[in-house]
């Protein structure tokens, strides 16, 4: 608190990221990054604008990453825009687009970042409960709304909807802007991405953190109408016109040029995630079916906070929220299969079983 802080500062309810602590020999797996490190040819991409370059302000358009993007997605440049991680692109969404004079629509267990930008720019909402299984049912959303928001595959269920159900909530939403928020979505889940042809009312929001092992360079973009496209473009030039630094921009284009890096990393993610669910299943937990490279999990003996304090003493971190609904679980992201035995091994211990049962 201070006096010198506006009105503004004083009402905000900030977003609380993952810890990212110094424990010696500590397994990380609280913010889903991912395991694997990025394509080779991201560090090498980096290195060369690493020089006498960096004198000059970067491209504010970053024409090349949107076409290379565009090419990847099948889309027009036009159709792309990017920023400094997609919590950036979000925020300018929140901005732009789904600050309506009705309220903005999204889950009550979603990803815990979206309202504290409706704080930060005074839009009013309304959550709508997943069903006792944990689920987004559309049919829920029909109620009046200026916008609609929903993470797909969910954080952190990691339950996704599939492009039928997406395409059935933007027909019956024409009228409003949907954005779905597919940060998670290469792990197992179908894009929305080719909807957008048809619906103009859709935003399509992804991350280069997760899937493409980018987390610290911090690239995130949005698909959609070139109308909606212009509003993120309006508000992002009212705030910042070089969210992308060189490297970023050169980072961004090589990873998405190393397509064969990218399937074999996500394939191993999807890989040891369905082993490492088998595991928890094995020990007594009853596991949420993932689409994402996080599991959210539940244990019958155990609150979410005993298991994730008892995994921190064995210096590994996972993630809890003590929430209506979800304080019996925790969310662990998907390690490399050594990490996951660990953890296996860990939890075993503290459950007093035999790790393979
Ligand atoms: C991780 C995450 C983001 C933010 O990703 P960055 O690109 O790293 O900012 C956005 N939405 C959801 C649901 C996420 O889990």
């Amino acid at each position: 608190m201070s006096r010198f802080w506006s009105r503004a500062v004083h009402d905000l309810h900030p977003y609380v990221p993952g810890e990212q602590p110094r424990i010696p020999d500590l397994l990380k797996l609280n913010t889903n990054e991912s395991p694997l490190g990025p394509s080779p040819r991201v560090a090498a991409a980096i290195a060369a604008e690493a020089g006498d370059s960096l004198r000059l302000y970067p491209d504010p358009e970053a024409v090349s990453l949107r076409a290379v993007l565009a090419h990847y997605h099948g889309v027009q440049p036009e159709q792309v825009f990017v920023g400094n991680g997609s919590d950036e692109v979000l925020g300018h969404a929140f901005a732009a687009l789904l600050k309506q004079d009705a309220p903005l629509l999204f889950p009550d267990i979603t990803y815990s970042f979206y309202p504290v930008w409706c704080g930060l720019f005074g839009i009013s909402f309304e959550t709508v409960a997943l069903d006792e299984t944990m689920r987004i049912r559309v049919e829920d959303y029909r109620r009046p709304a200026g916008a609609i928001i929903v993470a797909n595959p969910n954080a952190p269920t990691g339950i996704a909807l599939t492009r039928t159900e997406i395409a059935a909530l933007l027909t019956e939403h024409a009228d409003i802007p949907v954005l779905i928020d597919e940060a998670y979505v290469d792990f197992g889940a179908e894009t929305a991405i080719p909807l957008v042809a048809s619906h103009p009312n859709l935003l399509v929001v992804h991350t280069m953190s997760k899937s493409r092992a980018l987390a610290g360079l911090r690239v995130g973009y949005a698909i959609g109408d070139t109308a909606l496209i212009q509003g993120l473009t309006r508000v992002k030039d009212s705030f910042n016109s070089y969210p992308l630094g060189r490297p970023a921009q050169a980072g961004a284009i090589a990873s998405v040029e190393d397509e064969d890096w990218f399937q074999a990393s996500r394939r191993s993610v999807i890989e040891t995630r369905d082993r490492m669910t088998e595991g928890l299943a094995r020990l007594g937990f009853a596991v949420l079916p993932s689409s994402a490279n996080f599991v959210f999990a539940r244990h019958p003996d155990r609150s979410g906070s005993n298991l994730a304090r008892a995994l921190r003493e064995k210096a590994i971190l996972v993630r809890h929220w003590e929430k209506p609904r979800i304080a019996d679980y925790v969310r662990i992201t998907v390690g490399t299969g050594e990490q996951t035995d660990r953890l296996l091994a860990a939890l075993a211990a503290i459950l007093g079983r035999n790790a393979v049962g």
